[in-house]
């Protein structure tokens, strides 16, 4: 099948459970950020930006294990900021599992490796040579990291375990010169695909996510569905991007770009997603078919964002994962105070105005699963997404031409450096005149990139 039986199961019964009790609002999934620290800075992130980055300022464990419990949702998508930052993740997983959730870690990748190196050496046994030949011989560890594994761990603390019950998810926006160009950083995208081959030889179960923004192409994001395919990754989120305010603001102060040229409007959505039910047939694309429907302009849903609730160091995040107009210490608390009817957008018509342009996941998502807006035929069609053959692997997925930035000499940065060449050959040959305007900003990004 598709999904793996238990976790269908779990989630099936979670709402079952709540639709014969006839509870109104219940959890689905909650989306759990215990620090917004990040390594990275991304164009469209709105979260490093809204909130405080500073590592002081984050969840205890005992918070994190809390939340969870007290909303009961089946599901805990673990992000951020880098949730791989996070000092307890190790002790946070542990404990969401030993709750009986269903783990995402939602990370960048870049500490992907280090903290599966972490493992093998928590589970080093002279029986695990192969795989540590089999790492090397893909340089996906270097001779100096088997040495450190073949030491063993030296504290008590746990590591994060391939299980069935986990998935790393990991942030790709497109292929190697996109992805880049997003995440604002050369060589992020190699080191992901690297950590996706590196989990899958070791057991882990790895999905994709990604925000379509208004330049992404479609024919990239299928070539991308295909590498990935042929990685054998278990599976694929794809949202809308959302032009939310913290990500508006710095678009236009820090980038100078206009959001309007960055994000999509529901017409833009529709458009570039009228293929995602052919992709769903394809590649394991997470995510119920009435949502792709409603995403490929075939349907209206209403949205669901209480569904999928925001934890964060602030409390409980209202009105949704995007929006923020308020933060309360309990969930059932922001249930009961937050007058959802003001939210989404009914028969095609915003009940407020920031809510105009968004199809993101994280609210209409779970209004497919939930049977809001139901229609006959719905349960069938989720029972047979969910529970027929999952799609093959995509074995000429290797003739993607993944790598098409700074791994052939076409990083984002190149464009950058080339500038700086050209306005200091100018003011060689002219004297004072050339354009270097945007000198010193280049000249720090590089420096950056080359520390
Ligand atoms: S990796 Fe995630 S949290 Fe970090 S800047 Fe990018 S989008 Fe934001
Ligand atoms: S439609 Fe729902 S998820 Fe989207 S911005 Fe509005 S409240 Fe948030």
């Amino acid at each position: 099948m598709r999904f793996p039986l238990a976790l269908t199961a779990k989630i099936a019964k979670h709402i079952i459970r709540h639709k014969v009790r006839r509870t109104p609002k219940f959890a689905l999934v909650l989306q759990l950020e215990p620090l917004h620290t990040c390594n990275l800075t991304c164009t469209g992130c709105g979260r490093i930006r809204e909130y405080s980055t500073n590592l002081k300022d984050m969840m205890s464990l005992e918070d994190c294990l809390a939340s969870a419990a007290e909303c009961e949702a089946p599901m805990v998508s673990i992000c951020g900021g880098e949730p791989l930052i996070y000092p307890m993740i190790e002790e946070l997983i542990h404990g969401l599992l030993g709750q009986g959730r269903i783990v995402y870690v939602c990370t960048n990748g870049m500490f992907m490796r280090k903290k599966m190196k972490d493992y093998l050496a928590g589970i080093y046994t002279a029986a695990l040579e192969p795989t540590l030949a089999r790492l090397l011989g893909e340089k996906l560890i270097s001779e100096k990291d088997a040495e450190t594994i073949r030491k063993g761990k030296t504290d008590d603390r746990p590591v994060i375990k391939p299980t069935p019950w986990m998935y790393w998810n990991v942030h790709i926006d497109g292929l190697e010169y996109t992805h880049d160009l997003i995440v604002e950083r050369e060589g992020v995208f190699k080191e992901c695909v690297e950590a996706i081959k590196m989990a899958k030889i070791l057991g882990y179960q790895v999905a994709t996510n990604t925000t379509v923004y208004k330049e992404t192409d479609v024919k990239e994001i299928e070539d991308m569905f295909k590498f990935f395919s042929w990685l054998e990754v278990d599976g694929h989120t794809i949202s809308p991007g959302y032009d939310y305010d913290a990500a508006k603001k710095d678009m236009v102060k820090r980038l100078a770009k206009r959001p309007e040229d960055f994000f999509l409007t529901r017409q833009m959505t529709r458009e570039k997603f009228a293929k995602i039910q052919e992709w769903g047939q394809h590649f394991t694309i997470f995510g119920t078919p009435v949502y792709q429907e409603f995403l490929a302009g075939k349907r209206e849903l209403t949205c669901t964002a209480w569904a999928i609730p925001t934890r964060n160091i602030r409390g409980w995040k209202a009105p949704c994962y995007l929006m923020t107009d308020g933060h309360y210490a309990g969930y059932q608390e922001m249930l009961e105070k937050v007058d959802w009817n003001k939210y989404g957008v009914v028969n095609g018509v915003a009940r407020d105005s920031r809510c105009e342009n968004c199809m993101v996941h994280c609210g209409y998502d779970p209004s497919g699963a939930l049977g809001t807006n139901f229609k006959r035929g719905d349960n069938w069609k989720n029972f047979k997404y969910n529970f027929w053959p999952r799609p093959k692997r995509y074995e000429r997925g290797q003739e993607v031409n993944a790598f098409n930035g700074v791994s052939v000499g076409k990083g984002h940065l190149a464009p950058a450096k080339a500038a700086i060449k050209e306005a200091a050959v100018s003011s060689e040959t002219a004297c004072g005149r050339g354009d270097t305007s945007q000198r010193d900003e280049l000249l720090a990004r590089i420096g950056k990139k080359e520390a």
